[in-house]
């Protein structure tokens, strides 16, 4: 379980998003959406501890979090552009976290070859980010996040740059991945689609207040305000 207690995110003299209380169970889907701006990437910044948190904890598995580096927390993120080195191939970009913790070469080797093989993209790993697809440098990029062994993965709007068509097979491609790896996900999007069909629970940000949290059903049936109705699409 990753438990976010009363967590306060933003910048020095400047809350985002304030008090935000989560429960996310072992192998769940969870998104954050919002428009533009809400806090959604602050958020998982902080929750990766690429910030520190203003206020709150951080718990995941009974072990708080809050104040470690992000190489202590076993939490992966995959951003927009997936952030890959581009001078190194798919292989040394998914070693890199495992060569600079010294790990031993032949384990190394074994640990990339497993994840690589679970991602699909074993007969990628010679090749550079630049002559792959944008669905396989995704791979690379979930690959390179579990390999360390991180349970919960952070995906900041991995699909925002792809049109509809690739986008809809990427969100069944990133479902697949979750399901088959077992690993708890949080992706942050301001697409609702995204939202409705990846998540098992959406928290819906909106300027830095939470308007609600529930399952897609309970948004679509019982809004609890009007600008969910807006946002989710509705009339009622
Ligand atoms: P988008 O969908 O556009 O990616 P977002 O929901 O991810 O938006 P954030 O990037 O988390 O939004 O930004 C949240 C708020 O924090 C914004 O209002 C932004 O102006 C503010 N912000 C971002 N960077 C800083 C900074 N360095 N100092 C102060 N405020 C910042
Ligand atoms: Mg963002």
């Amino acid at each position: 379980v990753l438990s976010l207690q009363s967590l306060t995110v933003g910048f020095p003299g400047t809350t985002v998003v304030h008090d935000l209380n989560l429960e996310v169970a072992d192998g769940a889907f969870v998104s954050l959406l919002g428009p533009s701006g809400c806090g959604k990437s602050t958020v998982l910044r902080t929750i990766a501890g690429l910030m520190p948190a203003l206020g709150g904890r951080i718990v995941l598995e009974g072990r708080d979090l809050t104040s470690l580096p992000p190489e202590r927390r076993n939490i992966g993120i995959v951003f927009q552009n997936y952030a890959l080195f581009p001078t190194m191939t798919a292989f040394e970009n998914i070693a890199f976290a495992l060569r600079v913790a010294k790990k031993p070469k032949a384990e190394i080797e074994r640990r990339v070859q497993d994840v690589a093989a679970m991602a699909g993209i074993a007969d990628q790993l010679d090749k550079k980010p630049a002559s792959m697809s944008g669905g396989q440098q995704q791979r690379v990029a979930i690959a390179r996040s579990l390999v360390t062994g991180s349970r919960v993965l952070l995906f900041d709007e991995p699909l925002s740059n792809l049109d509809a068509k690739v986008r809809a097979s990427m969100r069944q491609e990133i479902k697949r991945l979750q399901k088959e790896l077992g690993f708890t996900a949080i992706f942050v999007t301001h697409d609702q689609e995204d939202a409705l069909t990846m998540s098992d629970v959406i928290v819906v940000l909106n300027q830095g207040r939470i308007e609600q949290i529930g399952d897609g059903r309970t948004l679509y049936r019982k809004p609890a305000t009007s600008f969910i109705c807006e946002f989710i699409g509705l009339s009622n």
